[in-house]
């Protein structure tokens, strides 16, 4: 779980970012972040992984102040995937999702077994994906394994920035259908961020509101209350 309490934000040049918010994303549970640009949604999501160091307040993974994690063992297990393909593009496709499975030590037959899972999970036939370079993927498909390399060393966390903004309407609709089957099967905590409403409320177990650096509404999407 990830649990936000009384966290503020506040750059360097006086920017407030984030006011003082306090959440709770339940074990296994997927809460979608969304507001306007500016609202602080990828403050928030850099914060769970110490990417940025929160003013005041404490944020905790499975109750343990993510202060007291070393750095590494911390974001070893948050998987993170970007709003821009990330991919190494002079690896291959295995070489790409065994980066932190290796950095981990996992043995080589371990490695090779949980990618076919992976690439299997998300269609994309592993005798034939394994060895491509990522150029020689669709948009889509390299979105798809930028998904599951944050999945590989199966971290308790993910965290998804806009995953699918840079994608084509129909690609985009594929993978977030991708993301509601992967998420049956595998039950993680996530922290969404996006900023299509439809998204949102399509994919959050429960949907946090944020608007000027505070919560506006945390709720089921059944529940939430939205003005035009
Ligand atoms: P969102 O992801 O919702 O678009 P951000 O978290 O990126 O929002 O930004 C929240 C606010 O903090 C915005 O006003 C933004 O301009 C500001 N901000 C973000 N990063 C910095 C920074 N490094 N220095 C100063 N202000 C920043
Ligand atoms: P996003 O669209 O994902 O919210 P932004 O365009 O807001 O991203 O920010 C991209 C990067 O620029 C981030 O690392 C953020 O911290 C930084 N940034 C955003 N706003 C500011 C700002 N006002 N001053 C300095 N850095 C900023």
């Amino acid at each position: 779980m990830i649990e936000f309490n009384h966290v503020k934000k506040k750059y360097p040049d006086g920017t407030e970012a984030i006011k003082d918010i306090s959440f709770r994303v339940d074990k296994g549970e997927m809460v979608t972040l969304i507001g306007p640009s500016g609202c602080g949604k990828t403050t928030t999501m850099k914060m769970v992984n110490r990417l940025i160091e929160p003013t005041s307040g404490e944020i905790y993974i499975n109750d343990q102040r993510i202060n007291g994690f070393n750095i590494h063992e911390l974001r070893w297990n948050i998987g993170y995937v970007l709003q821009e393909i990330a991919l190494f593009p002079h690896m291959t496709i295995e070489e790409n999702i065994a980066v932190v499975p290796e950095m981990k030590k996992w043995k080589q037959k371990d490695i090779q077994k949980r990618t076919s899972e992976l690439l299997d999970m998300v269609g994309l036939e592993p005798s034939t994906f394994k060895k491509r370079m990522p150029r020689e993927l669709s948009g889509g498909q390299q979105q798809r394994i930028g998904v599951i390399r944050a999945l590989a060393a199966d971290p308790d966390i993910i965290l998804m920035d806009e995953p699918f903004s840079a994608l084509d309407p129909i690609s985009r609709e594929q993978l977030q259908q991708d993301i509601q089957s992967l998420q049956k099967e595998i039950k993680k905590t996530i922290l969404f961020v996006t900023h299509d409403i439809d998204e949102a409320m399509a994919l959050g177990d429960r949907v946090c509101l944020m608007k000027g650096g505070e919560i506006v509404q945390f709720d089921k999407p059944q529940d939430l209350i939205l003005q035009p």
